[in-house]
This record gives structure tokens, C-alpha cells and sequence, in this order.
């Protein structure tokens, strides 16, 4: 994965990616694996990369996570 989001499109995602669908059925796990600091990405394989490649789930990523470090603290 390059730093250039245009490259990573012509590139495609380095590992398998999921759906959007996928994407929103994991999310609330995968959010509170990364809360818990375990590897969500290893439970979880291509969320990351979609998220780099899909905005408005990687928004509804930022708001999960900032939800869950609300309710947390
Ligand atoms: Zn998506």
C-alpha cells in the first residue's frame, strides 16, 4: 500500500476486501477490537483496506470508535 489513494485504486487492495455490507456486519467488532488493543485486523482480514478504499464506511469507523471511547472513559 502506497500513500497515494489513486495508486492503491489502480493497485488494488493488498490482501482480499470486503463489501460494504461486510464492512458495516463487522464494524462493531472490529471497533472494539481495536478498542481492546487486540489485532481486529488479524480477527478481521480486509477491513482495513476497505476502509482506506471506502469513505463513508471509514466515517462511520471514526464515529463508532469515537462513540466507543466515550462511552469507555
Ligand atoms: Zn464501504
Amino acid at each position: 500500500m502506497s500513500d497515494n489513494p489513486l495508486l492503491d485504486k489502480l493497485l488494488g487492495p493488498d490482501g482480499p476486501e470486503l463489501t460494504c455490507d461486510e464492512c458495516f456486519e463487522h464494524l462493531d467488532r472490529y471497533v472494539e477490537l481495536e478498542h481492546t488493543g487486540r489485532d481486529a485486523d488479524a480477527a478481521i482480514p480486509g477491513m482495513r483496506a476497505h476502509l482506506r478504499g471506502c469513505p463513508a464506511c471509514a466515517e462511520d469507523h471514526e464515529s463508532l470508535i469515537a462513540l466507543v471511547s466515550r462511552e469507555r472513559r
